[in-house]
Order: structure tokens, then sequence, then C-alpha cells
């Protein structure tokens, strides 16, 4: 599939055109931005066929995994709920010490202005949600935005330019397509806020272009997701879980499981448990390429990165429980639980990003917590335990962008939570409330 290159200068003049409209969106009220996010839906509903197709022309998505403009449905209508209120002038206290100083008494009221002209830098792992969801929130701290989607989902991204042409003017919201030498382009504008999802790497390459404007970003980046397991917790019932999480969209989740983290004395136990779980799941031989409910890897590079992962793994002293085939013709790499794992191989040190499941145990809780402050801060920590103390003594000494006990991944679908990074798995929160702040300037009028 083709992409057309868009030239500086179009690039530029669509800039410019949001930044002028930007000026007449921030007068507006809560009506026309809820006006504007039904018309998105009302679009979306349209195209929820399209948005299928695509992500199956793309990498075999699942149709049962292609729901994902429920959930920003979904984030619409929870924003249409509570605009108003968020968008109401916070009246506080003015202390009696200033009202001394200024000889009068004064009134203090906390505005949330949008920022302005926004960058989005989306990701192909889920195209739709990751590009809109945010874009809802974007909307309704009242921004224009510029999109560039990934080119490695072209057929997806094509729709997403569809979506948006359709519901908003270009100088409200326009798609610019293509890969890193666009989004470059679009980085050397002076945007006031930008929005990017994917990599740690290119994360900093985003932060760095946006120093010399002084933009403030979002980075939504991964990370290495712990699975913990104390020895309280159900095994069927935490297996079940974190195959579902790890191997949904062939692992391609920013907040799957990365590995699971055991004890020595119920390792084997929970491999056993794990190994079931998979057969009941995927049959003896996997799900196969003729599988329509299992995904592929989005293309060959990521598909030999964690195949190379596996194989250096096997190579120094892994064990393949479960899976570990795999076709180059058709990107697939089956569920694969590993074993005999350790912190010295290459499966460890990055986030895997694909359907192959490393166990590593612990001697005691408090190694497993060492273990994992000794890496770089990840996207979540997932705990299985029925003791209280367990998840608390986790919790409270493990720095994550967010946690779920006795399951994984529910924490992204509650728009009362905020969602996102921290350190080198993200900056800022998104999602409800949080991405209408993240969006906004809080800012403070002082009336003596
Ligand atoms: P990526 O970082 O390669 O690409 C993401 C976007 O960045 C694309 O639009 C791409 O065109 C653009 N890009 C690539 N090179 C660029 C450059 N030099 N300059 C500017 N832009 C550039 O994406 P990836 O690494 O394949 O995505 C997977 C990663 O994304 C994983 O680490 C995953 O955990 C993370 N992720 C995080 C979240 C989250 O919400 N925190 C969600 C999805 C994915």
């Amino acid at each position: 599939m083709e992409i057309k290159s868009v030239s500086t200068t179009n690039t530029r003049a669509i800039f410019e055109s949001q930044q002028r409209t930007a000026l007449q969106l921030k007068k507006s009220g809560t009506s026309e931005r809820i006006a504007r996010l039904q018309k998105l839906k009302q679009t979306i509903i349209k195209y929820v066929e399209r948005t299928v197709k695509a992500l199956h022309d793309d990498y075999k998505k699942p149709i049962e995994e292609s729901n994902e403009m429920d959930y920003v449905i979904g984030e619409i209508d929870f924003i249409t709920a509570y605009l108003e209120s968020w968008m109401k002038p916070q009246t506080v206290d003015t202390p009696e010490a200033i009202n001394a100083l200024a000889g009068t008494t004064g009134t203090s009221k906390i505005i949330s202005e949008p920022k302005g002209v926004c960058l989005f830098i989306t990701p192909w792992n889920y195209p739709f949600l990751l590009t809109f969801r945010p874009l809802i929130s974007c909307l309704a701290a009242g921004n224009t935005i510029m999109i560039k989607p990934s080119e490695l989902t072209p057929h997806s991204s094509a729709v997403i330019k569809q979506i948006v042409e359709d519901a908003f003017p270009e100088d409200e919201v326009a798609v610019i397509e293509g890969g890193a030498e666009v989004a470059s382009k679009l980085l050397a504008l002076p945007f006031n806020h930008i929005f990017y999802t994917g990599g740690s790497r290119v994360g900093k390459i985003v932060m760095r272009a946006a120093a010399d404007h002084l933009a403030s970003v979002t980075l939504e980046l991964g990370g290495k997701n712990p699975a913990i397991l104390d020895d309280s917790a159900d095994f069927g019932d935490a297996a079940g879980k974190i195959a579902w999480g790890k191997f949904f969209n062939c692992g391609q989740t920013c907040i799957a499981p990365d590995y699971v983290l055991v004890s020595e004395n119920r390792k084997e136990e929970f491999i056993a448990t794990m190994k079931g779980t998979m057969e009941a799941m995927y049959g003896n031989e996997g799900p196969g390429t003729d599988n329509p409910s299992y995904a592929r890897l989005v293309n060959a590079n990521h598909y030999h990165r964690v195949k190379n992962l596996l194989e250096e793994s096997v190579s120094s002293g892994g064990k393949i429980i479960a899976g570990g085939k795999t076709d180059d013709s058709e990107n697939y790499i089956s569920p694969t639980l590993l074993e005999n794992v350790t912190s010295d191989h290459a499966i460890m040190k990055e986030e895997i990003f694909g359907p192959v499941l490393p166990v590593m145990t612990y001697s005691s809780l408090n190694d497993a917590i060492d273990y994992v402050n000794k890496g770089d801060r990840p996207l979540a920590v997932y705990v299985f335990t029925k003791d209280k103390v367990t998840s608390d003594l986790i919790i409270n000494n493990t720095t994550a962008g967010g946690s779920v006990v006795n399951h994984v991944i529910m924490h992204y679908f509650s728009p009362f939570l905020p969602f996102g990074g921290v350190g080198n798995s993200g900056i800022g929160k998104g999602h409800g409330h949080f991405g209408f702040l993240d969006f906004s300037n809080q800012r403070p009028v002082l009336e003596l």
C-alpha cells in the first residue's frame, strides 16, 4: 500500500491554519465541544467495519480482538457526561495574607484553557484505540491536532485519515501519513504539546525535539511488566488471566505481562498449570497459521526480533515448555512458555512485545522486589495473591505506571483511573479527567 508523501510546505500551511483555529476554539463552550465529540462518535460508528478489515489486512488481527472502537465510544460517552463540570472555573480560597498585602479582598479561580496546537505520533499495535482515545481528551480540552499514525499499519492509518477527514475540517484535526522522516518534519514545527506513543528510543527523540520549542509532552512508552505470584495465589486463575493478557494481539500490548516471577518452591506447579492453560486455549500444537483467532507479529522486523530473543535464550539454557513454533513466511510465533531463563538472557533485557512468556523464580518476595527495582520502571506491575500483606508489600516497594492485583491490563479500561507510565515507561497521564488535564493549561486567575 502506497503512502503519499507530504510536502513540508503543505504541513506548515496546515499547522498555521490550526494555529488560527486554536485561538477560536479556546473560546468554545461545552456544547460546542460535545457536538464535535458526537460528530466523531457518529463517524466512528459508520466506519467500524472498515476498521476491522484494516486491522486484519495489516496483521491478521482476529475479529474478536478488533473492537478497539468500543472503548473509544465509551470514552466519548464518559467525557460527554463530565465535560461541563471539568470546564467550569474552579473557585478556591484567597489567603488573608494576600488580601492584607493587596489591601483588598481578592477572589481566586483556576481555569482550564487549551494548550493550543497538538501533535500526535501514534503506534501500530492498537492503531485506532491509541489514536482516538487520547484524541477525545485533546478535543474536549479545546485543542487542534495534527496526527501522524504509524506507517507499519498502513491500512489502519488510511482509515484513521478517512474518519478524521469525514468528521473534521483540516484546520481542526488533520492526519499526515508517513514514517520517521515525516515525523521529524512535524517535530520541527512549534507545537504547543506533543503526544507520543511508542518505544522509549523514539520517545527520547521526541522529547529532544520538543525541547527546541519548549513544548510540553506526554510520552506513552513501554517496559518489562512483571506478573508476580506469591505462594497463596490461585495458580489456575492467574495462569488463565496471564495467558489472556500475554497472547492477546500476539503479545503486542504495552501493558501485557512481560514475564512471570514465581517462588522457586512452586515453579514446577506454575509451569504445569500454565502449560495446561495454554493447551486448553490453543491445543497441543498451538493455534497454527490457519486459526483466524490469533494475530501475527506486525512485520518481518518485529518477527525476527522476537524470534532471535527466543533463539538466543534457548541457546543460553532457556527451555521451551510450550509453543516455540515459528513460520517466517507468516510472521507467526505460537504462544510460547519459556523456563530456565536468567537475567543475562537478552529476552530479560528488553521489552519482548511478542507472544513469549519467560518464567523467572525468586527465593523471597524481597528478592522479587529487588529484581524489579534493578530494571527500568515498568508500565505495569501485576500481583497475584490472596494475601493483602503481599500486595501492599510489592506495591509499596516498587514504582510502576499502574498496577492490578489478581488480574492484568484491567486498569486500562477504567476512565476513573489515570493511565500512563513513569520514568522510562512514560511521562504524563491520560484517560477521563486526567486526559483532559493533560491537554489543558491549569491557569490561575487572582482578581484583586
Ligand atoms: P515506534 O516507537 O517505532 O513508532 C511509534 C511512532 O513513532 C510511529 O508513528 C513512528 O512512525 C514514529 N517514529 C519512528 N521513528 C521515529 C523518529 N526517528 N522520529 C519521530 N517519530 C518516529 O513504535 P514501536 O517501538 O514499534 O512500538 C512499540 C512500543 O510502543 C513498545 O515499547 C510499547 O510498549 C509501546 N507502546 C506504549 C503504549 C502506552 O500506552 N504506553 C501503547 C502502545 C505501545
